[in-house]
């Protein structure tokens, strides 16, 4: 261990004595990486690289503001971890730091006048989903890491879920939040739904990855659980009629929670399994609320989807994809074979950029790949969000890390080029901060440079994160 570091650990040890600190290399290895592809192949090409020193597990935010001020006043480097399902480098300790798992911050409280309820940091997504659900309502957020990721985890990476397209991004479904300052300092963000009060100072939080603050709580907006819910399937000749009529359908303010349209190579396998005609694009919706609404809003979507050439198939296909929506196991497996590698690079572009994005993504990363699998399924009034998931293989782990360095680059370089921007949702870590200036521009990286110095100017907290 680090000199600073142990002198840290004594003096901790002294302030907080029932703190649960691990420091058996057993125990800090579990800590050692998240889900960031490369970490895989780093995994499996020698001892790991990237040891935290010692992992720090607070109760509470007054136990944590005691860690950050005395890390503050010994310049020690720390990393915030909550479930460890980040996929962009965000917490690896090159330097040895000190990790902070927040997974003990377990608050719960329902506000049912506000229609608010507060998540701890530590809650996963499934947990606080399953106590509202009991209670009778739902925060309708379903990232695909639902089981592991955390509040305090998702609200840093401003993360999103399956139901987007109604319910929104975490950045829509905070209502408040808590945040312990790199000094210590607690910030509390205002429960007013609204505020003119200068910059709604949540958002300098909300997908900062841990870069100026620890978040220690969220409160999320709720909702009653749906009185009904539906699900459809559509094919359409192509990805370009299939894009139009989901645009068509949301001018008209119809919004259905889960819109996923898969390109021509990714409906394959869906069309062979539910022996749709070949060929074809197909769209999943899936509708909830008040019955009524949602059977107008069935209708409508009907028309304009016909319009567009679509062919309504039934409520299976929405369904089966309902079923194992949490599954990603095809791509993780292709992470650990030897020498492959895999992943989703997510892009977001306005309505009049996103099928080229799409097109020249896939272009840029087909000769490099097995096979690339392309789907749209977080939609907004002014544009949307294409997944590109690349499958690539070498013969070994260190080319493997290569080829993955590689797709990463040409996939975000295709976005970039034709309108689309560096992530929608899953952050930027260390993996794409190299192309976070094409993104914010000289003056935005000024911005987000000038905080970092005035709140951390030793860069103690998540360094190199977002490239600070
Ligand atoms: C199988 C799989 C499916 C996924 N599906 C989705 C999806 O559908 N939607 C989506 O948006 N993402 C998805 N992701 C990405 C990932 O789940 C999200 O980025 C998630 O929000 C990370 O939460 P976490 O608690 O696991 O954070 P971690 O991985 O622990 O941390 C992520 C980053 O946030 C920082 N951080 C952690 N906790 C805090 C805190 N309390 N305060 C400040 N900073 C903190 C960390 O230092 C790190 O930089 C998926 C990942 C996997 C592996």
């Amino acid at each position: 261990m680090k000199e600073l570091n142990k002198k840290y650990i004594t003096e901790i040890k002294k302030e907080l004595p029932q703190l649960e600190i691990y420091t058996q290399k057993e125990e800090r290895l579990i800590y050692a990486h998240a889900t960031f592809p490369v970490e895989y192949k780093w995994i499996l090409q020698a001892e790991y690289k990237y040891l935290p020193d010692a992992v720090l597990a607070p109760e509470s935010e007054a136990e944590l503001i005691k860690i950050m001020k005395i890390a503050h006043k010994n310049k020690v480097q720390l990393i915030p971890y909550g479930g460890g399902s980040g996929i962009v480098g965000g917490s690896i300790a090159e330097d040895n730091e000190i990790m902070v798992d927040t997974k003990k911050m377990r608050k719960f409280e329902i506000n049912p006048t506000n229609l608010t309820a507060v998540a701890g940091a530590g809650l996963t997504g499934a947990e606080f989903e399953n106590r509202l659900n009991e209670k009778g309502y739902t925060c309708g957020h379903y990232p695909q890491s639902f089981q592991s990721a955390v509040f305090g985890g998702m609200a840093a990476t401003d993360a999103i879920g399956t139901f987007s397209t109604k319910y929104g991004k975490m950045c829509d479904m905070v209502n408040s939040l808590r945040v312990v300052l790199p000094d210590g300092q607690l910030f509390k963000s205002h429960k007013a739904p609204r505020k003119s009060s200068g910059p709604d100072l949540k958002y300098l939080f909300i997908g900062s990855e841990g870069v100026y603050g620890i978040i220690t709580e969220v409160e999320m907006k709720i909702y009653p659980l749906a009185e009904k819910r539906a699900f459809e399937a559509y094919t359409f000749p192509d990805t370009h009629s299939g894009l139009e009529a989901v645009r068509n359908f949301m001018r008209l303010g119809i919004n259905p929670p889960v819109v996923r349209l898969y390109d021509e190579v990714e409906s394959e396998p869906k069309i062979k399994k539910l022996a749709y005609e070949k060929g074809m694009c197909v769209l999943f919706l899936v509708y909830e609320g008040l019955e009524e609404i949602v059977e107008i809003e069935r209708k409508k979507v009907r028309e304009v989807c016909i319009s567009h050439g679509g062919k309504y198939k039934g409520e299976e296909g929405g369904e089966n994809w309902f079923n194992t929506r949490f599954s990603t196991k095809g791509m993780l497996d292709y992470d650990r074979k030897k020498g492959g590698t895999a992943d989703a690079i997510e892009v977001a572009a306005p309505w009049n950029k996103i099928e080229n994005v799409w097109r020249e993504m896939r272009k840029a990363l087909e000769p490099l790949c097995d096979y690339v699998d392309c789907h749209f399924s977080h939609f907004y009034h002014s544009g949307a969000s294409v997944y590109v998931i690349f499958h690539a293989k070498t013969d070994d782990d260190y080319q493997g890390e290569e080829l993955y360095n590689l797709c990463l680059k040409k996939a975000i370089e295709a976005s970039l080029a034709n309108g689309g921007n560096v992530s929608h949702h899953h952050g930027i870590g260390k993996a794409k901060a190299p192309w976070l200036v094409e993104e914010h521009g000289d003056a935005g990286i000024y911005l987000l440079e000038a905080i970092k110095e005035k709140i951390d100017p030793n860069r103690l907290l998540n360094r190199g994160v977002l490239g600070l």
